[in-house]
């Protein structure tokens, strides 16, 4: 009977495990996940789950027995050491070992980490796993903490505004001139500057962390030659793709672990999808490597139909979305398109209830595509928005602009 082998427990593996039965898959399916919980996805960890407000159902996908009852054979607390894609094996930390007919990789990814002087004291942090969302939990529910976030992306925000939602002080630190710069660019950016300076954060931008002091715990950053005093500090400052088995393994690795439109990797029987993979987007046709949570959801569920040799192609537009004090955004595009287009927004910037669209270069008419589109606090518009940049077609900016047009008669 045919084996397929997952690595790695976070939303990529366990969907993919999940669509094999739904496809009918009746062989052997074992998940082997180098941490100790059933497969869970990681929105929670830094919103909900990290304020009290969900609990762990929020978290896993399915508790550990709606695996054993569907013959899915669940490796926890051990991970993958090895890869032999011409044997078809793979070794576990554990000195076993397993012989698998199809292997996904779904490693996902692991936080950056800069190197400054401290940054291995006691009370300095990433987030990624839920043991580190426990460790902030316990640290920040109580309040009257200063918390000092190194890094205004989407983590360190999100943790700034769960940490003040329980009256800590917080303090984030930012190398560019704009909070969020790369993901949206500085106007957009803008919008989550002042989101954060209106709910009291010490929100600086432009500044250069020297380094985080203490002796045997962390008790400040000094940044700009000023000392700010911290009983936590977060380093929030993006993840790489977990690539070493991969490589290791001599498969194709560039920005992550390369795949065809089906998620096919470089070796025969090897898949790959999540935050580790970098496909090639059909539509874009070039690599797109997502970090986001519908990104590991729906390539896990196309992994599971190319693995089982269906019809299989992957080609989502990316899609993301926060929560951050009463601000809920969405966010659908294609992100390498983003930096050349032009910003057209639609509804009110200054209350924060608005769509903006990033438009390509406009033609002789005036009109371009969108090829990026996000919805703050306004709700009930992210798939017309999808099928706006899907079909392709150019827009008037000016009707796009306009509130009383709706937006499926562009
Ligand atoms: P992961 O979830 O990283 O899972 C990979 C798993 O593989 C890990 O458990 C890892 O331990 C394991 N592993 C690695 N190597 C091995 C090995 N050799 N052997 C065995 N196991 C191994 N996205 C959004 O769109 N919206 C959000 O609001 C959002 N919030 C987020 C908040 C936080 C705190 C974090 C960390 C991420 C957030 N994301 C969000 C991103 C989203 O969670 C990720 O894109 C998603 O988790 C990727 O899933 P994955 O399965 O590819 O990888």
């Amino acid at each position: 009977m045919s084996h397929m082998l997952i690595i790695g427990g976070g939303l990529a593996g366990g969907t993919a495990a999940e669509a094999l039965r739904e496809e009918g898959f009746d062989g052997d399916i074992t998940i082997v996940a180098a941490e100790p919980h059933p497969p869970y996805q990681r929105p929670p960890l830094s919103k909900g789950y990290l304020a009290g407000s969900e609990g762990m159902d929020a978290v896993i996908l399915h508790p550990a027995d709606w695996y054993a009852e569907r013959g899915i054979r669940l490796v926890s607390g051990v991970a993958a050491t090895a890869l032999d894609p011409a044997a078809h094996t793979v070794q576990l930390a554990d000195g076993s070992g397993l012989h698998y007919d199809t292997v996904l990789l779904a490693t996902g990814a692991t936080p950056r980490m800069i190197p400054l002087p401290g940054h291995e004291l006691p009370g300095v942090m990433t987030l990624r796993r839920l043991d580190d969302s426990q460790t902030l939990a316990a640290e920040l529910r109580g309040g009257g903490r200063r918390l000092v976030v190194i890094g205004a992306g989407w983590i360190g925000m999100e943790v700034a505004a769960t940490a003040r939602g329980f009256g800590n002080e917080v303090a984030i630190l930012e190398r560019d001139d704009v909070p969020l710069a790369a993901a949206l660019g500085p106007e957009m950016g803008e919008v989550f500057r002042t989101l954060h300076l209106e709910h009291g954060v010490d929100l600086r931008t432009s500044v250069a962390v020297e380094r985080i002091t203490g002796s045997d715990r962390a008790d400040g950053v000094v940044v700009d030659g000023e000392t700010l005093p911290a009983d936590l500090v977060l380093i929030g400052v993006g993840a790489a793709p977990d690539t070493a088995l991969a490589e290791a393994a001599g498969l194709d690795i560039l920005n992550g672990v390369l795949t065809d439109a089906a998620l096919r990797t470089s070796a025969p029987d090897v898949y790959a999808a999540g935050d580790v993979a970098n496909p090639f987007h059909p539509v874009l046709q070039r690599h797109l490597r997502s970090e986001h949570w519908a990104n590991a959801l729906n390539a896990g569920k196309v992994a599971a139909r190319a693995m089982l040799g269906m019809p299989a192609s992957f080609d989502d537009i990316p899609y993301f979305y926060t929560d951050q004090y009463d601000l809920g955004m969405e966010l659908s595009g294609y992100a390498p398109l983003m930096a050349d287009a032009e910003l057209v927004i639609r509804g009110d910037l200054a209350a924060r209830e608005f769509v903006a669209f990033w438009v390509d270069a406009a033609d002789s008419s005036g009109r371009g595509r969108v090829v990026a589109g996000m919805n703050v606090n306004v709700w009930d518009v992210n798939e017309t928005v999808q099928s706006l940049i899907r079909s392709g077609e150019r827009v008037d900016a000016e009707r796009l602009r306009d509130g009383d047009v709706p937006l499926d008669s562009l």
